[in-house]
């Protein structure tokens, strides 16, 4: 039998703002980083586009958040402005019944003046593309010494666009005891490079979808 998000450690909160929108299964891919994640666990997770990989590790940061604290805890690289602000539409959707937690996206083309006035006020995830959240760290205007759980989403996608020297560098940026989470299509051998340089111990967790 397959488990629902309750078994999965998700709380009951999250859970019935899932079920709001119709969403009361995890998908293979959930059930199986779920679990490991919310342990606190670095993991590799490769499956198909399409297979809910978003909100495998949405769920359990949104669990993570300490909202009496004002710092960004969670960092979500990926590669286009259009996955960041699919990424911060669904998290803002799943915490709208849920008090406290602010979901900032940073993306390019976006108004400088704007991000550099959210970054003042109190963020605890940040969703980036890595080009700008490159230039706001160049800048200074954004702390990332705070973040405890750093997703990179659409890990091929980054890397084949060529911000392999962004994603690095952010990296520096963040506490070397973090959690990183890959999560991926596909995994080039570059990816297995990149989780061997900056993941600890991980686990890989893959799943192949039959073609019909
Ligand atoms: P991926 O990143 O693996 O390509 P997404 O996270 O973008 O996939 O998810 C694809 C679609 O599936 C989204 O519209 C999402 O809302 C939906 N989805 C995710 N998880 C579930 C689920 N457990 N049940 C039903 N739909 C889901
Ligand atoms: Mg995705």
């Amino acid at each position: 039998m397959l488990s629902d998000f309750l078994q999965l450690g998700i709380s009951k909160d999250i859970n019935n703002s899932l079920k709001s929108y119709g969403i009361t299964k995890p998908t293979k891919i959930q059930e199986l980083t779920i679990p490991p994640i919310l342990q606190g666990k670095e993991i590799i997770a490769q499956a198909q586009t399409g297979t809910g990989k978003t909100l495998a590790f949405l769920l359990p940061i949104l669990e993570k958040i300490d909202v009496a604290s004002s710092e960004i805890q969670a960092l979500i690289l990926t590669p286009t402005r259009e996955l960041a602000q699919q990424i911060a539409k669904e998290a803002k959707k799943l915490i709208e019944n849920l008090d406290g937690v602010n979901i900032l996206s940073i993306y390019g083309g976006q108004d400088v003046a704007h991000q550099l006035k959210k970054l003042k006020g109190a963020q605890h995830i940040v969703v980036a593309t890595p080009g700008r959240l490159l230039d706001h760290i160049r800048r200074e205007s954004v702390d990332l010494s705070t973040v405890q759980t750093l997703i990179l989403d659409e890990a091929d996608q980054m890397l084949h666009m060529g911000f392999l020297p962004e994603v690095e560098n952010i990296i520096f940026e963040t506490m070397s005891t973090r959690q990183t989470l890959l999560f991926s299509a596909t995994m080039p051998s570059e990816i297995r490079k990149l989780a061997n340089k900056y993941m600890n111990n991980p686990e890989t967790i893959q799943v192949v979808t039959k073609r019909i």
